[in-house]
């Protein structure tokens, strides 16, 4: 093979190293061991590379609430519909929520209603958005984790630097870490090691896992989405585990640091405090959220908009909860496959392209 065509990517994904990690995963897996990723990118990589498939059966992988449109509470979902439902109003979303149902509607049902909905790519589009069109409000729904958060924090700021008036987010930004302690108190969820999540990990790094580790001692190691990166990260976790030894490791070292990235965490630090925050399947965790500050309220949609509306179960049958920690799969829903599908979902396990329902249905059915 000319070593020149050989790209980055094909470099972890080398079927002789692989083959040699599974061994060690498989010499390791003296005894049943559920290990959880907790990043809806590592559940579609484990799927899409066949990885479950690789592992003996002592090794159960469960995926947790790392899918920002999953974990989102339907609360949120009414109250951006809600906005949307508004005359002066341009939603700005990113596509996944389109389809994800509230409780009486979609946003996708809202815009074929007339509502302006807009799928954007990133918060700075929202707020091009807003500079074409002066005379209407753009609202960005900021959903998902360190990752996008100080992504949504620069706009905000661009916006105020730019004396726009006429932009805010409504913001249902979580962080990770204290989801991680959720679940180790939720109900019928058994976890032996976590599979820490590598686009997060770039923003908080290493280290911000520890007080966590140090807590609850559990087997915590931090992958890449490469089928390499996934495989070594698992064996570490097995041998944790098989040695009694558990550790707080980063198997990916290529891009994530014990400090993370200091300025993204800056940035975001100087538009969002902590709060407290609903998350589907895991009720309200302390400290979870981000809300926008009071010296950027003006950029906050829930303080500019008085949003109205009321608590609603969630869909009759739905699982989406215990999925999401772990307690149940997607296959233990009666409505899998049959009235819950991804072109006609029920959850919003099954909308997102990252979320367990969905990548059980595209793999695994
Ligand atoms: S299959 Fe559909 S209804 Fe069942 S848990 Fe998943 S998203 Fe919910």
């Amino acid at each position: 093979m000319n070593m020149d065509d050989v790209t980055f990517t094909e470099a972890f994904r080398d079927p002789a190293i692989a083959r040699g990690l599974v061994r060690d995963i498989q010499r390791a897996a003296d005894r049943p061991m559920r290990l959880m990723e907790v990043c809806g990118t590592h559940t579609m990589a484990i799927f899409r590379h066949g990885i479950r498939d690789l592992l003996p059966p002592a090794i159960t992988l469960l995926s947790g609430p790392g899918c920002p449109v999953c974990v989102t509470d339907t609360l949120d979902i009414n109250g951006f519909i809600a906005l949307s439902q508004r005359e002066e109003v341009i939603v700005a979303t990113f596509g996944d929520l389109l389809r994800v149902p509230g409780s009486f509607t979609s946003l996708r049902r809202e815009a074929a209603e007339g509502a302006d909905v807009r799928v954007v790519y990133s918060a700075m589009d929202a707020v091009t958005l807003a500079r074409q069109h002066p005379d209407r409000t753009v609202v960005f729904l900021g959903v998902g984790f360190e990752t996008t958060t100080p992504t949504v924090a620069a706009a905000i700021l661009t916006a105020r630097d730019l004396g726009l008036t006429n932009f805010c987010v409504y913001s249902a930004h979580k962080v990770v870490p204290p989801a991680l302690e959720a679940l180790m108190q939720a109900p019928d969820t058994r976890i032996d090691g976590f599979l820490l999540p590598g686009h997060v990990s770039v923003i908080i790094g290493t280290e911000a896992y520890r007080p966590f580790f140090e807590r609850f001692g559990l087997p915590c190691v931090v992958a890449g989405f490469e089928p390499l990166d996934i495989l070594a990260a698992i064996g570490d976790l097995a041998r944790q585990i098989a040695d009694g030894r558990p550790a707080l490791t980063n198997a990916y070292r290529r891009a994530v640091g014990d400090a993370g990235n200091p300025r993204a965490r800056q940035v975001m630090a100087q538009v969002f405090a902590p709060c407290d925050t609903r998350w589907r399947g895991l009720g309200t965790i302390p400290a979870s959220g981000l809300a926008i500050r009071d010296e950027f309220a003006a950029f906050d949609a829930t303080r500019r908009f008085k949003i109205a509306v009321v608590e609603m179960p969630e869909p009759k049958g739905c699982l989406c909860g215990p999925v999401l920690t772990g307690a149940r799969v997607p296959t233990d829903c009666a409505l899998f496959g049959k009235r819950c599908t991804p072109t006609d979902p029920v959850g919003p396990c099954m909308v997102s392209s990252e979320g367990s329902c969905a990548a059980f249905y595209r793999f695994q059915r």
